[in-house]
């Protein structure tokens, strides 16, 4: 494993990593950054960004690949934002991630913070190693796991070599970086193209026939300019050629401060290696993105972990008029930066709904008060922009008080209630989203686990945890809000597996 620490953009390692930018189709991303303790309200700051570049493709050379780890303690963040921008959304390079919306959050607000604004707010085309791992177990013929696996079980199974998670939790903003954290860290973006390359080998085996690709080609060819710089997927070859094309005339005609900016684009457009068939075509079928709502750039505001993928989603399209008290537009108000979700607030006689709307991701609050008066439940509605859900007739006496964001749930029993808000509210669940907030303060979790001695430090004088689940290599996780500590143990694959069959995630 190649490896390059870079450190300022006036240096070889940078030219290198520019260069390899430019031959890459395929990279993976990873991001380190000072782990959190305690209920911090600011976003944790991204000290090293690793990028491992896929040079070659030729399959009979296994590793063709080199890793720069970008240093983000030292260089000026405004001097390479252009650049990493840039290749967050160039349709030549396919990025690989584990989770990676995690770190653009914390990457974005990195940057922020050091005024390079707005941030990052996409990657694409995008491909989850979650996703790719369970493609992978699928077209092995293998059972799909249930659980989202770790990255070292992954690495694991897929490649047959264990991946040290010592360091995780390591002080990333020590200098310099000791020469095992160098080795970590550019290995977990490393291990990234390895299975990638598995799963790629395994698919191009099948033997896919490539006339999907052929015809995009054809359907393309007779774009015109605008179509070409407006069109929003332009990842193949023809329009990859006919957008350097329109760059080139874009930029001789716009006035010289816009053009340094392009001639930072074109840099890398023009000079990417468009990506083979085989790739596009992986690339067309399960490419994914990642975009960043404002409601991810705020760490206070209270929503839900996880990320929502199309593929798994219940209830599209529902019968909503047998619930006839549901009327109206959606309370919640999609500019005001919510992500199309509603949020909830879940009267007394429906708490027990609340809980189970956490263990599916769904934010679902209570009222601040032991017995709310129906004006305070209205009150805390209205300000924190909830939809509130109640069983009892008399609240909805004041709904001229809050247009349509009040709902009364029918049903008796919490799995109902579950599914009929799911259903009426068209919420979007899948498999990533369950347990992923904190059910008894609705808050979240750190993003990422706990290591064993950080959780026995944790769950000193606070939480009482039996001392033998220290020994099974579980992953701990705290709840940012309150500080309880959650484990992937029975209690939770059991949960796991219950809130599949209430939301019917199976079928
Ligand atoms: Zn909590």
């Amino acid at each position: 494993m190649e490896v390059h620490l870079v450190s300022s953009t006036d240096s070889d390692e940078f030219t290198h990593l520019t260069r390899a930018l430019s031959r890459s189709t395929v990279i993976g991303l990873d991001a380190e950054w000072k782990p959190i303790r305690s209920q911090q309200s600011t976003f944790p700051t991204v000290t090293l960004l690793q990028l491992a570049c896929q040079l070659g493709d030729d399959t009979a050379v296994w590793d063709e690949s080199v890793v720069f780890l970008l240093d983000l303690a030292l260089i000026p963040l405004s001097s390479i934002y252009e650049l990493l921008k840039d290749v967050f959304v160039s349709p030549d390079i396919l990025k690989l991630g584990f989770r990676f919306k995690q770190d653009l959050i914390f990457l974005s607000s990195t940057f922020s913070g050091q005024g390079c604004n707005p941030g990052f707010d996409k990657v694409e085309p995008y491909m989850d190693i979650t996703n790719i791992y369970k493609l992978w177990q699928h077209k092995q013929g293998k059972k799909v796991s249930k659980d989202t696996k770790s990255l070292s079980a992954i690495c694991e199974e897929v490649l047959g070599t264990s991946l040290s998670k010592e360091l995780q939790c390591s002080d990333w903003s020590h200098r310099p970086l000791s020469e095992d954290q160098i080795r970590y860290a550019a290995s977990d973006a490393h291990c990234l193209l390895g299975i990638f390359k598995t799963f790629k080998a395994k698919i191009v085996k099948e033997g896919h026939s490539c006339s999907d690709v052929k015809e995009l080609h054809q359907h393309n060819v007779n774009l015109g300019l605008k179509e070409i710089l407006t069109m929003p997927d332009n990842n193949n070859m023809v329009v990859g050629t006919k957008f350097c094309n329109a760059l080139d005339i874009v930029q001789a005609t716009a006035s010289s401060e816009d053009c340094e900016r392009i001639a930072q684009v074109v840099e890398v457009v023009r000079n990417t290696k468009p990506m083979d068939e085989s790739l596009l075509k992986i690339v067309k079928k399960y490419g994914e993105k990642i975009l960043l709502r404002e409601s991810d750039r705020k760490p206070k505001s209270s929503r839900k972990k996880g990320r929502k993928r199309s593929s798994v989603v219940v209830c599209r399209e529902k019968k909503l008029e047998i619930f006839s008290d549901w009327q109206g537009p959606p309370p919640w108000d999609i500019s005001l930066g919510g992500d199309g979700c509603p949020k909830f607030l879940c009267d007394v006689m429906v708490e027990g709904l609340a809980k189970h709307l956490r263990c599916v991701g769904v934010d679902a609050a209570i009222p601040h008060s032991k017995l709310p008066e129906p004006r305070e439940l209205i009150d805390q509605a209205c300000r924190e922009k909830r939809v509130l859900l109640t069983r009892d007739a008399k609240l909805l006496r004041h709904q001229y008080l809050i247009k349509n964001q009040i709902y009364r749930v029918n049903n008796l029993l919490k799995n109902e209630q579950l599914l009929e808000v799911i259903e009426v509210f068209q919420l979007k669940i899948s498999e990533d989203q369950l347990m992923s907030r904190c059910t008894k303060c609705n808050g979240r979790f750190i993003q990422k686990p706990l290591t064993t001695e950080e959780a026995i430090e944790a769950a000193k004088g606070f939480q009482r945890i039996p001392n033998c689940l220290f020994n099974k290599n579980l992953e701990f996780w705290q709840c940012m809000e309150c500080n309880q500590l959650y484990w992937e143990g029975t209690q939770y694959h059991n949960a796991v597996q219950k809130f599949i069959d209430v939301c019917k995630l199976n079928e």
